[in-house]
């Protein structure tokens, strides 16, 4: 029997869930006993008999009662907490392909004698093959959107059209490539611009101001300007590289991208580790809108200092949560990211008091979403913002009793607790099983390649580390 459906009819109501939500001056609060309603992919309604400031239309009971009555699919989050899903702001999602592949070496190694001879081995099918595992392992943790950087980039879009993932794709280019670099990466970027039903967002990505020239950077600049692009780079990744930058040309590597015209872009950083205070009148004068991307569990297995977050958010520059790509950080587990980033910054700063699971919580939701240049359209569950969400188990012993949600979520409960991912209203995954890849199938599609991958007695390599 097809049922004929009303205009407006929901297209999925959660119920039962208590919610992480944000109140009027952006801060993390958890809300009991409430139901949330999705209708064309975005959130329609978020109603709660606990809290009056969250009701969509009405009071909760006729309101919600009809949703649930009315709805395509419901599902019943009692016992469970419903938050957004997380954004990886910075990520090279087909290097799962070389997870632990390249492990205990300085990083100069870890380019020129590991990752980039590799990296000539592949082709569009082994990134596309590689994204899809990396999709599953996103999908399982709880990832709803990445920032990708990486070469290949339509095979990665395919792969975010059939996982039902959101992403914000950019085609990596180095100054070696000549001219055709920024062409290929722009041309990317405008064929794609809001592919896949608008879970596609596009960025220019230039892969560092140390491997590709100032006068690329300010070809790169010009064009983001002319198409309203958002630029992704590597940018002051480690304090070395800002050391090294102001013996080498006198200045650091924020200047660099001033001096190109970056800073008046939208402008995603990934790593920032080397921010000195000087930078931070050019990140706020230059006109643009810039976000970084900080992935603390691969700065501490490299022995890094870590993103001055304090810093950065003092002035308002928001800070998101990433992984970088799993040959350094093993996994895309950015729920680990935000447990880290707890951690690691309560130690730089030497403050029991700074970084607390509340503010964590912040980082993994609207700061990640303003910092990947989407803050008004995901970060939150609120009428209005794209159906990005995930259900959380909390029964594991490890979560139990709860206290205070915030601190169970941030240093209790684990990725493996999430239960249902969705994205854009779709359900990518229900009761800890996806629905939209076979793990098995794409493992073993891998296998068979990974002593190709992985040859290097080539040797030769895409491009040269020296920064
Ligand atoms: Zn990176």
């Amino acid at each position: 029997m097809t049922l004929q459906t009303a205009p407006g009819q929901p297209d999925l109501v959660i119920t039962g869930a208590t919610v992480l939500l944000h109140d009027e001056n952006g801060d993390v609060q958890f809300v009991g006993d409430t139901t949330i309603t999705i209708t064309d992919g975005v959130f329609s309604a978020v109603e709660s008999v606990h809290d009056a400031a969250v009701r969509g239309a009405g009071a909760r009971g006729a309101d919600a009662s009809a949703a649930v009555s009315r709805a395509r699919q419901t599902i019943d989050a009692t016992g469970m907490i419903a938050m957004p899903g997380f954004i990886n702001c910075h990520t090279h999602s087909p290097m799962v392909m070389f997870r632990g592949a390249a492990e205990d070496v300085p990083e100069s190694r870890w380019f020129n004698e590991f990752i980039w001879p590799m990296e000539v081995n592949l082709t569009d099918d082994d990134v596309e093959v590689a994204t899809r595992l990396a999709a599953a392992e996103m999908i399982r943790s709880g990832v709803t959107t990445f920032a990708d950087h990486y070469f290949s980039m339509p095979a990665i879009a395919k792969v975010v059209d059939e996982s039902g993932l959101r992403a914000v794709l950019g085609s990596t280019y180095f100054s070696t490539d000549g001219q055709a670099g920024l062409e290929q990466s722009l041309a990317f970027a405008l064929e794609f611009a809001g592919a896949s039903d608008g879970r596609i967002t596009t960025a220019l990505a230039p892969h560092a101001p140390y491997t590709v020239t100032d006068a690329d950077l300010a070809a790169t600049s010009a064009a983001a300007l002319e198409h309203d692009l958002l630029v992704h780079i590597h940018a002051s990744e480690d304090r070395h590289q800002m050391k090294h930058s102001r013996e080498r040309f006198g200045h650091t590597p924020i200047e660099t991208l001033r001096r190109a015209g970056l800073l008046e872009n939208r402008l995603l950083l990934a790593h920032g580790i080397g921010i000195v205070p000087e930078d931070i009148p050019l990140l706020l004068g230059g006109g643009g809108s810039i976000g970084f991307g900080s992935a603390p569990r691969g700065y501490l297995k490299n022995g890094f200092d870590t993103t001055p977050v304090r810093l950065l958010d003092s002035f308002g520059i928001p800070v998101g949560l990433a992984t970088d790509g799993a040959a350094s950080n093993n996994t895309l587990d950015v729920w680990e990211a935000m447990t880290f980033l707890s951690l690691t910054q309560k130690a730089r700063e030497n403050d029991q008091t700074y970084m607390t699971s509340r503010q964590a919580l912040g980082h993994a939701t609207t700061k990640s979403a303003k910092a990947v240049q989407l803050g008004d359209s995901i970060g939150r569950i609120a009428p209005g913002y794209k159906a990005d969400l995930i259900l959380v188990d909390l029964s594991d012993p490890r979560s139990q009793p709860v206290h205070d949600y915030a601190n169970t979520v941030v240093h209790g409960a684990r990725s493996s607790d999430v239960d249902t991912t969705i994205v854009n209203g779709r359900v990518l995954m229900r009761g800890k099983k996806l629905l939209t890849i076979d793990v098995a199938g794409v493992i073993a599609e891998l296998a068979p390649r990974l002593e190709r991958l992985t040859d290097r007695s080539h040797g030769t390599s895409i491009q040269n580390y020296d920064a």
